[in-house]
Parts: structure tokens; C-alpha cells; sequence
């Protein structure tokens, strides 16, 4: 099963989404062997894509979208076979003959497969994540896209639904002692799943242009498809979630922990490595708080005595800062208005060059996109649709909140930490990354993207721009900044805690509540998540710490001679590939 690519989270920029301007070819081949490899990849990604459909289909690629994979063993034998032969064809390269672009591209490919090799045969999540399979995900997918005309949309779900029975039948016979928490997680999504089928596909079946005898079929076809989704739903609260089902953990232990890690990362850190880097880096963001919050006491927090606790300080202080925040209503007119400030101060920074042809659009998010809690997000075209805008979806805040809910959501993003929310996630973050990612032109970085690489830009473009001088250098945001900074370091931290020493629920939110300063609802949703995921948390603090330290290693090499701007273009112009591969080019120059 490939599901490994990252979810697409409130704050987070899924790789799979990143685009590229060219469709076509890579950039001209430099010898007989680079031609050889694009040759190579161009096929490659054709031949994933019949393999993938589903996968094809989130990249853009809508030639399989009537395919639905029925998960069997067959199938498994087909994907085994597919990793073999691709494998060995990628053996038949000499890595030095090529360029560096294609170096990256190698690896990446040779990661991709032999993590699809080890998911399958070592991880088996095929067994024990009864949410791998939800057919109303992809359905909802092909129904609200809108690369062909609605009747072609609906022959391919009629395709797909035919397959229905099948589907879930492979999916109930993967099953082999779940985990608790993948079972109910696999219950709600099939649930939302069935919502898919209902009232809006049955509409757009009877507006389309669909014959009488296809709308007929159409209807038997998803009537069919629902009484599968309901059978699963069934078999999972009744036979697996209530007959005393011996349960595994769903935590996988050190050592699938750290494999999963090197492969899903890409890291030249190990996760070990990992978790001692932040542990530190927790300790001297603290320090630095505690440094900060002690000189804004007096300013904020007058005639009070200093609190004598350190983590009590700070969080008094913390308490004052977040009190100036923009107007419930007025919370996407706040995000809009700091875009062009950013821009500028990149700009008169000499940060990077901007490319003003490829403006951001900063927009409401769309209303299928809701409903994740407010929020921001970056959409880029993808690969195979690259004349498409770049949005800034910035939620509005849900007109059903109560002024409780309202009040705690703006101060979290209050006005100093919402300027570091736009830097991430727009100018130079996320938004800036995928421009200059356009200018490396390879699907293969586009599609096989590496996420550490792609978060830790964008918090590290945090740092960036307030070590420049954004917001005056002043202990308020800095002191929100270390605030931010410890949620990803924290991520880390629990990430490895749980998934591989046990941590007990009441020990992370000790943790997050305590060090992370969060609120107990955000910290028992962290706990929720990483009962669901594994390494994925890590990523933000992994990418983040290669890029400081890759930064380090080159003013160390370069001296006076080092030049910022020099060195984030040079960092951005690989694509995103992994950092230890971007940091070996970069060094061996
Ligand atoms: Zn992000
Ligand atoms: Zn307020």
C-alpha cells in the first residue's frame, strides 16, 4: 500500500502537492546516461501511475481515474513484482555518470521503492490500519475535481463503485489484529465515506447527461457500493472493536520507528539522533524564553512580583502578548494585509530573489476544504496542472464558534504569531519554496518530493527573517517565535516517546502543557494524532535542524566570503529533495 504520503495537515504542505511548470521532459540531458535516466523516469512515472491510480489521481494524473485497486494478494504480488524489476533497472546506473539533478532523482526513486517494499512486507500497515481502505475518499476526489465534464467524471465512479464488493472484501480479509485506535479511526472515515455517496453524488447523477440505462446502472452501483461501505463499518464495530479482538499497540517499537524514520525522512540523522537534538534544542529555547519573558515582565505585567518559576513566568508573559489580536471577523483581512509587507521585506533584505510573475493568491478557503477548525494552507497547482494559481487559504473563523472558542483560536494566532504563520506558510516559506521549486523542473521531485525538506524551509524561513531584523529583533516576538518553535521541537519529542518508550497520555500532556505552554485540548489532540501516526511528527524539527546546520557548515567553509542570499538560492534551486542530498552537492562544490 502507498499511503505514505503526508496528510494534508492544518499548517502543512503535503510534497505530493508541490508543482512544477514543465509537463514534459527534464531539463536536457548533459551525457548519454542522463539521457538514458529521463528516458528511464519518464516511463517509470507512467508505470507508477497504472500501479497507483489513486496516487495518480491526488498528483493530477486522471488517465486511471475508472481503476480502483482491489487490495489482495494478487495485487501485492503485482506491486512486489513492479519494485523488483524498477529496482534492478535503477541498479544498471552509475550514480557519478549522472548530474546532480538526476543523483537526486535517483535516490529519491530508489527510496520510494524500496519503502513501498518494506511497507508491504516488514511494516504491514495493510493489516492493521483498517482506515487504509475508504472508497468514498477517492469517489469524493474524482466528484469534486473538475479536469473533465461531469459526465466523464461519473462513467469513471460508475467504474470504480462496480468494484465496490470486491474492495472491501480484500480489505476485511487484510485485517490481522489491529490496532484499537486504527479500527475506530477506520469506522469515522468510512462513515464520512458513506456521507460521499449520498445526497450530492445522487444529484449530480440526476443533472448529468448520463442515458437512462447509465444512470440506472450508475444508482444500482452505488446503492451496491453503500451496503460494502456498511458491511465494512459493520464488521469493524462489531467482529473487530467489540469482540474482545486481540489488539496490537499502536506503537510500533524502536526499531520499525527508526527504519520508518530513515525512509519516510530521508535524514542523515538518525531518529535516535533525532530525539538527543531535541531534547537540546528544547532546553535552550526555554532558556532563551525565560531570558526574554524576564525583561518583558516589567513592561507588561507591572507592579506584579516576578514570578520565582521560570516555566510560570513565561507563561504569564505569554498571557499578556497574546491579548493584541485581530477581530473575529477581521481575520483574513489581517493575513491579506501582511502579504505585501513580507514581500518587501525580503526584498530590501536581499533575502532572495522574488519572482513577481507568480503572485500568491490569498483567498477564503473553499468551502469542501473547511471544516479542519480555522485555519491556513498553501494549494499549489500540481504537477500536471501548472498554469492553476497558487492560493493562500486562510479560514474564517466558523460563525458556529462561541466567543470562548473565537477568543482562544485568535489568541493562539495573535498578531505577532500570525506574521510568523504567514512567513511559514507564504513569503518566503511554503509559497517561496515552490516557485523556486518550479525552476528545477523534475516531476520525479515533484511527485516523490521529500516533506522534511519541504516543512523545514518554512520554519526554518521563520528564523530567517527575524535573525534579519523582521519585527524589530524585539523580545516579544521572539519570545512567541521560541513558543512556536517548541510546538515542532515538542512534535519530535513525543513522536519518538510514544511510538518507541511507552509515554503515557498523562505524560505527554505533563510535557506539552508544561515546556510546550499549550493548552490541555491542543495537547491531548497532539496525544490523539500521534497514537495515529509515526515519524510524521518528527518532520518539521528534522528538516528544519539539517537546514540550520547545513547553513552553519557553509559560513564555517565560506567565511567572510559567506552570503545569505547566495546560499538560501543555491539551497532552494535543487527542488525538494531531501536535505542530506541537497547538503552533499552544496558541500562538494
Ligand atoms: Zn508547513
Ligand atoms: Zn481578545
Amino acid at each position: 500500500m502507498k499511503l505514505r504520503y503526508l496528510p494534508l495537515l492544518a499548517l502543512a504542505l503535503p510534497a505530493c502537492t508541490s508543482n512544477s511548470s514543465k509537463t514534459s521532459a527534464d531539463q536536457p540531458a548533459a551525457t548519454p546516461a542522463d539521457a538514458r535516466f529521463d528516458r528511464f523516469k519518464g516511463q517509470f512515472i507512467l508505470d507508477f501511475w497504472r500501479q497507483n491510480p489513486e496516487a495518480a489521481a491526488s498528483a493530477g494524473f486522471h488517465k486511471y481515474d475508472s481503476l480502483l485497486v482491489i487490495p489482495s494478494d494478487a495485487q501485492r504480488r503485482s506491486d512486489a513484482a513492479f519494485i523488483t524489476q524498477n529496482l534492478g533497472t535503477l541498479g544498471g546506473f552509475t550514480l557519478d555518470s549522472l548530474s546532480p539533478n538526476n543523483q537526486i532523482d535517483y535516490h529519491l526513486l530508489t527510496n520510494e521503492l524500496r519503502s513501498e517494499r518494506w511497507y508491504a512486507d516488514t511494516l504491514k500497515n495493510w493489516q492493521w490500519n483498517p482506515a487504509s481502505y475508504n472508497l468514498g475518499a477517492s469517489v469524493g476526489d474524482l466528484l469534486n475535481g473538475h479536469y473533465y465534464p461531469l459526465d466523464r467524471r461519473l462513467r469513471n465512479i460508475s467504474d470504480k463503485l462496480a468494484q465496490a464488493g470486491a474492495y472491501y472484501a480484500a480489505a476485511k480479509a487484510n485485517i490481522t489484529r489491529p490496532t484499537r485506535e486504527h479500527a475506530a479511526l477506520g469506522v469515522q472515515q468510512n462513515e464520512g465515506g458513506l456521507a460521499v455517496l449520498g445526497a450530492a453524488l445522487a444529484d449530480s447523477v440526476r443533472r448529468s447527461g448520463l442515458s437512462a440505462a447509465e444512470k440506472q446502472l450508475l444508482r444500482q452501483r452505488i446503492a451496491g457500493a453503500q451496503a460494502a461501505v456498511q458491511g465494512y463499518i459493520g464488521f469493524l464495530k462489531n467482529d473487530v472493536l467489540t469482540k474482545g479482538t486481540d489488539f496490537r499497540s499502536f506503537r510500533i517499537g524502536k526499531a520499525l520507528f527508526d527504519r520508518k524514520f530513515a525512509l519516510d525522512i530521508q535524514s542523515r540523522y538518525s531518529a535516535e539522533e533525532v530525539f538527543k537534538l531535541a531534547q537540546t534544542h528544547k532546553a535552550e529555547l526555554l532558556h532563551d524564553m525565560g531570558r526574554r519573558a524576564a525583561r518583558l515582565f516589567p513592561k507588561y505585567c507591572t507592579g506584579q512580583p516576578m514570578p520565582k518559576d521560570t516555566l510560570r513566568l513565561i507563561r504569564q508573559v505569554i498571557d499578556q502578548l497574546t491579548l493584541k489580536h485581530a477581530p473575529r471577523d477581521g481575520f483574513v483581512d489581517a493575513v491579506k494585509r501582511q502579504i505585501p509587507t513580507l514581500t518587501k521585506f525580503v526584498n530590501d533584505h536581499d533575502l532572495l530573489t522574488q519572482d513577481p510573475s507568480k503572485p500568491l493568491v490569498v483567498r477564503e478557503t473553499p468551502g469542501y476544504m473547511r471544516g479542519s477548525g480555522a485555519g491556513a494552507s498553501v494549494s499549489a497547482p500540481g504537477p500536471y496542472d501548472t498554469k492553476a494559481n497558487t492560493y493562500y487559504n486562510v479560514e474564517p473563523l466558523p460563525p458556529t464558534w462561541t466567543a470562548a472558542q473565537a477568543e482562544s483560536y485568535l489568541r493562539e494566532y495573535n498578531d505577532y504569531t500570525l506574521q510568523i504563520l504567514n512567513i511559514h506558510e507564504a513569503i518566503p516559506g511554503h509559497y517561496t519554496q515552490l516557485v523556486y521549486a518550479n525552476r528545477s523542473p523534475s516531476l520525479v521531485k515533484s511527485i516523490f518530493g521529500n516533506g522534511a525538506m519541504v516543512e523545514g524551509w518554512a520554519v526554518y524561513a521563520e528564523r530567517m527573517m527575524l535573525e534579519s531584523g523582521y519585527g524589530n529583533n524585539s523580545d516579544e516576538i521572539w519570545l512567541l517565535w521560541d513558543k512556536w518553535n517548541m510546538r515542532s521541537t515538542l512534535n519530535a519529542v513525543v513522536d519518538n516517546l510514544i511510538q518507541t518508550q511507552n509515554a503515557s497520555e498523562a505524560d505527554v500532556v505533563k510535557l506539552l502543557t508544561g515546556a510546550g505552554f499549550q493548552e490541555e485540548a491542543e495537547a491531548r489532540n497532539k496525544w490523539h494524532r500521534a497514537t495515529l501516526s509515526q515519524v510524521q511528527l518528527s518532520s518539521y524539527f528534522t528538516g528544519y535542524t539539517e537546514i540550520v546546520a547545513l547553513r552553519e557548515e557553509v559560513k564555517k567553509r565560506e567565511g567572510s566570503k559567506f552570503n545569505l542570499k547566495n546560499f538560501n538560492e543555491q539551497f532552494l534551486s535543487y527542488g525538494s529533495a531531501p536535505v542530506r542530498y541537497i547538503r552533499q552537492l552544496m558541500l562538494r562544490r
